[in-house]
C-alpha cells in the first residue's frame, strides 16, 4: 500500500498540492481524476520521486520513502508522450530498466519476451519507435514499465494522445493487465468516462486538493459537491 500523510508541494508561490492525505490499497486500481492544473501529475511526481515534497511523509508498504532516490522506490511510470528512446528498438527500450539494474542477459531475454507478449507485441521487438503506431508505442511504454515488476505502477494520461476507439480498446487492455499482474495501479486522467470505466476507486481533485474519494458508483450517484456533480456528469 502507499500512504501520503499531509503531503504538500509548492513551486514558489504556487500551491500545486495542498496538504493531502491519501491511502492507496495494495492491488487496487486508483484513478486521479480532475481538470488541468488540479495537481494530478504533481501527486504522481511526489510518489515517484520526480521532485521532493515541500512537507509531509510518503510511506510505501510502511516504509518511509519521502526522501528515497527515485530508482530505489520500485515505482514504474508510463507517460502520455511514451518517452521512448528513439534510437533504440522496442526490445532495447523494454530491456533498459533491467540493464540499469544489472540483470543477466538470459534474464533480460526472458523478461522482455514475456513483457512483449503481455502487451500483444510479440514479433515487434526489432522495430524502432517511429516504425510503430501511437498505440504500439504506448504498449512498448507499458511493457518497459511492467518488465521489472515494480511495486506500484503509475500512468499519467497514458491514452491522452490516442483516438477514441483505440483509447477504449486500450482501457480494456490495461484493466486486463491489472487483473493479471495484481499490482497497485495509480492512473491519471481528466476523462471522467475513462475513470468510471476503469477504477476500483476514484480520487477527484481540484485546485491542488482532493474533492472526493470513492468508488465510481459513489462519485456518480452521490457527488458531495456541485463541482463533483458537474465534473462527473460532464460528457466529452
Ligand atoms: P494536467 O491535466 O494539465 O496535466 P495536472 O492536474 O497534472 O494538470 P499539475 O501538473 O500537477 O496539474 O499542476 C498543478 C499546478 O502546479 C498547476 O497550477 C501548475 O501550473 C503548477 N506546476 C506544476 N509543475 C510546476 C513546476 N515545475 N513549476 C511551477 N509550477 C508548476
Ligand atoms: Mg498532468
Amino acid at each position: 500500500s502507499i500512504e501520503l500523510k499531509d503531503v504538500s508541494k509548492s513551486f514558489g508561490s504556487v500551491f500545486a498540492l495542498r496538504s493531502t492525505s491519501l491511502s492507496v490499497r495494495k492491488g487496487e486500481f486508483l484513478t486521479l481524476l480532475g481538470p488541468s492544473g488540479s495537481g494530478k501529475s504533481t501527486l504522481l511526481n511526489l510518489i515517484s520521486g520526480g521532485y521532493p515534497a515541500s512537507s509531509g511523509r510518503i510511506l510505501l508498504n510502511g516504509k518511509d520513502i519521502t526522501n528515497a532516490p527515485p530508482r530505489q522506490r520500485g515505482i514504474g511510470m508510463v507517460f502520455q508522450n511514451y518517452a521512448l528512446m528513439p534510437h533504440m528498438t522496442a526490445f532495447d527500450n523494454i530491456a533498459y530498466p533491467l540493464r540499469v539494474r544489472g540483470y543477466s542477459k538470459d534474464d533480460i531475454r526472458t523478461k522482455v519476451t514475456d513483457a512483449l507478449a503481455r502487451v500483444g507485441l510479440t514479433g515487434f521487438e526489432n522495430r524502432k519507435p517511429k516504425q510503430l503506431s501511437g498505440g504500439q508505442q504506448q504498449r512498448v511504454g507499458i511493457a518497459r514499465c511492467i518488465v521489472y515488476s515494480p511495486a506500484i505502477i503509475m500512468m499519467d494520461e497514458p491514452l491522452g494522445a490516442l483516438d477514441k476507439n483505440l483509447r477504449e480498446q486500450m482501457q480494456d487492455e490495461i484493466k486486463i493487465l491489472h487483473r493479471e499482474i495484481g499490482t497497485t495501479f495509480i492512473y491519471v486522467t481528466h476523462d471522467q468516462e475513462e475513470a468510471l470505466n476503469m477504477s476500483d476507486r476514484i480520487c477527484l481533485m481540484n485546485n491542488g486538493g482532493i474533492v472526493q474519494l470513492g468508488t465510481p458508483d459513489e462519485l456518480y450517484f452521490q457527488p458531495i459537491s456541485r463541482f463533483a456533480a458537474q465534473f462527473i456528469g460532464e460528457s466529452n
